[in-house]
């Protein structure tokens, strides 16, 4: 473990400037591999490290959210998954970075600089956990823990070719994460391999009394799936070339395996970009009240961008008692809707399966031209896993244009173990 630290400690010091992935590094990595070496029974993670979404908390590590408003906020104490992965002897390198706040897709919006795609230079990486998949992409990590409240997991694992998982809602404690929306927010892995993923999700799943909505769920691992059914999802406004290579994929796959391919219709799914502001911009107004720069950091209004403050405003003006009923009530109406909706495919399908992102990523600097509209839209495809309460991976199916494309699979909820094993039937291990 101490020259696998080492080694990747100067890579990242050689090669951090061209792609600016890490806000912080931990110092006391190799003193802390050296510790973890010298034991006698080594935990699950051992050879493994790990870079941390700058919104999750790691005790004594700066967890600014790619903030000025917690520029130098250092974590007082470790998130749930933090714990585990621990406990389990895996090592954290450092912070990584991320949208402000998670607000946003392509990592753009960091207050510290965009962060650059490792396969694809010159273009977003994807967001708002840009760091952690190009953390992953570059070399610089073995896996990496990113939030996914809208795609923020599968976005950027797609467009850095790598390997991201959005749990069930619940299946992973958020207590230590600094969050952009209650009801949707989830931690998952990214990494190179759905093995990867698999075993990382198994130390860091469970119920968490500091977190009420987890709850028990199975062991997760990899299994040789049988005969399934699989739902196809076409949706309107995607890329042709990114569809055809999903479908083409898919099909290909199913056909040497003997699964049976349907193309699928869920309703309401086209309301699910709609649905979704209205609660983040809601729950994000709330949660961001503490951060008056009283006790700790600075005023966030004063010190956030654009996109954040647009949140924040957004949130108070629908918040507002005049409103009371209007949105965020109608949003949770329309979220229960495509759950139940989903609920119904998954009594007729065992997974299904849709493209990762509409389009290709962009050139980093176009999105401070574009509207929040044209960004937003941006999460058409994974934004329904989170008001579904599902889970959903994102995993590279090939290139367009010399840029990596993800294809999503989705299961019902409680049901991660049956989908990493589909996926991983679907895409063998990358490395
Ligand atoms: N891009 C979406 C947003 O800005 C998703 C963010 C996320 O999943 N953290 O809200």
């Amino acid at each position: 473990m101490e020259l696998k630290v080492k080694n990747y400690l100067e890579r990242i010091k050689k090669e951090n400037k061209r792609y600016n992935i890490f806000l912080y590094l931990n110092e006391n990595a190799v003193l802390e591999a050296q510790e973890i070496d010298k034991k006698k029974k080594k935990g699950r993670l051992y050879g493994y490290v790990f870079a941390v979404k700058s919104n999750i908390s790691v005790k004594g590590m700066i967890c600014n959210c790619a903030s000025r408003t917690l520029e130098n906020y250092r974590a007082p104490y470790d998130a749930s998954v933090i714990e585990k992965i621990k406990a389990e002897d895996g090592i954290i390198i450092g912070m990584v970075n991320m949208d402000e706040f998670a607000c946003g897709s392509s990592g753009e919006t960091s207050a510290f600089g965009a962060c650059r795609n490792p396969r694809a230079f010159g273009k977003i990486p994807g967001g708002s956990s840009s760091g952690s998949a190009a953390a992953v992409a570059a070399g610089f990590c073995d896996v990496a823990l990113g939030s996914d409240t809208g795609g923020s997991i599968r976005n950027p694992a797609s467009f850095c070719g790598v390997v991201g998982v959005k749990p069930s809602y619940g299946l992973v404690s958020r207590y230590g994460l600094i969050d952009l929306s209650m009801s949707l927010d989830q931690i998952g892995p990214i990494a190179k391999n759905v093995s990867d993923c698999s075993l990382v999700l198994d130390v860091i799943r469970g119920k968490d009394e500091r977190d009420t909505t987890t709850f028990d769920s199975r062991e997760i691992k990899i299994e040789k799936v049988g005969k399934i059914k699989v739902g196809l999802l076409k949706v309107e406004g995607v890329d042709r070339r990114i569809d055809e290579m999903v479908e083409k994929k898919i099909r290909m796959v199913a056909k040497e395996k003997d699964w049976e391919v349907e193309e699928v219709k869920i309703n309401y799914i086209d309301l699910a970009v709609e649905t979704y502001y209205p609660l983040v911009y809601s729950e994000f107004f709330s949660s961001t009240r503490r951060f008056d720069g009283r006790k700790y950091g600075r005023k966030i209004e004063e010190n956030c961008k654009e996109e954040v403050l647009r949140r924040i405003l957004g949130g108070s003006e629908i918040t507002k008692a005049e409103f009371s009923g209007k949105y965020y009530k109608k949003a949770l109406q329309v979220k229960e809707l495509i759950k139940e909706e989903f609920e119904k495919v998954f009594k007729k399908f065992d997974c299904v399966v849709l493209p990762t992102c509409p389009g290709l990523p962009w050139n980093i600097g176009e999105g401070e031209k574009m509207k929040p509209d044209e960004i937003y839209a941006y999460d058409a495809l994974t934004i329904p896993a989170n008001l579904a309460e599902i889970c959903a991976i994102s995993i590279p199916i090939g290139e367009i244009e010399k840029i990596p494309i993800g294809m999503q699979v989705m299961c019902a909820k409680n049901e991660d173990g049956k989908m990493l094993s589909i996926a991983n039937e679907i895409v063998g291990d990358v490395c």
